[in-house]
């Protein structure tokens, strides 16, 4: 049997207003090129992806497909979307371009240094369990906080780990699953994919290493991190 279709979504549509800039976070230079362009060459790369759905800020589409799918010719680029409001509004409009068939790989086109093995891995797991993320243990100790920064627990930290994306899932389960969350009122804070396959379908999800490095370039402290690690994986 031949490999399964595997789309992904790589997200591009935030305002990066943690950074401080006008300037959104993905599109910023971090060793020489810009975030997104990592991102998207990983997926580019992989023998394991056919298509990818790029998620532009709403109004930026043109920029995208300019600056990133036709100067760095990242042919699998079949489309470039429109972003809404949230992350979650982005992944809709992403998961309109896929079909029912195969599985869909999302990913914060904010964090550069997801890498071969990574991808690989998710793909391994997806398939025996339809819905996997990337993530790692934490390494601190997490306390639950009240709405006075008084700490009201303290988790078990052997329990935790920190989330990232790449989220993989058989496309059928995250479109039931999205579809699900768009159709309820006041939606609660939705902040990942496995979430709303937790929350709407009670489906279990798989939690696979990603690994300490594919960090989220989120605040300026992060850039600067960013380009040491780019330097020093030599990317
Ligand atoms: O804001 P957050 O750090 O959760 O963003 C994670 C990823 O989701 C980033 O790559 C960002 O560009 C993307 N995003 C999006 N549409 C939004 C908000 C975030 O595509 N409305």
């Amino acid at each position: 049997m031949g490999k399964p279709y595997c789309a992904a979504i790589v997200l591009a549509g935030g305002k990066g207003s943690r950074m401080g800039t006008s300037i959104h976070k993905q599109y910023l230079m971090m060793a020489g090129k810009p975030v997104l362009f990592y991102s998207l060459k990983a997926f580019q790369d992989s023998d394991l992806i056919d298509e990818i759905f790029l998620v532009a800020g709403a109004g930026e589409e043109e920029y995208c497909r300019k600056n990133f799918v036709e100067k760095y010719g990242m042919s699998k680029v079949g489309a470039v979307i429109s972003g809404g409001s949230e992350r979650y509004h982005s992944v809709w409009n992403g998961l309109q371009k896929v079909g029912g068939e195969g599985y869909v790989f999302i990913h914060d086109g904010a964090r550069p240094f997801v890498d071969q093995g990574m991808i690989r891995r998710v793909f391994e797991e997806v398939q025996l369990h339809k819905a996997c993320v990337a993530g790692m243990p934490v390494k601190d100790t997490i306390k639950i906080a009240d709405e006075h920064c008084n700490v009201a627990g303290t988790p078990d930290r052997s329990t935790l780990w920190a989330v990232q994306t790449p989220q993989v899932f058989e496309a059928g389960l995250i479109k039931k699953a999205y579809g699900m969350l768009m159709k309820e009122e006041g939606r609660r804070h939705v902040t990942d994919d496995a979430g709303v396959v937790e929350e709407m379908l009670h489906y279990p999800v798989k939690l696979v290493r990603g690994s300490y490095e594919n960090i989220k370039i989120t605040t300026p402290d992060d850039l600067t991190a960013g380009e040491a690690l780019a330097h020093r994986l030599g990317i």
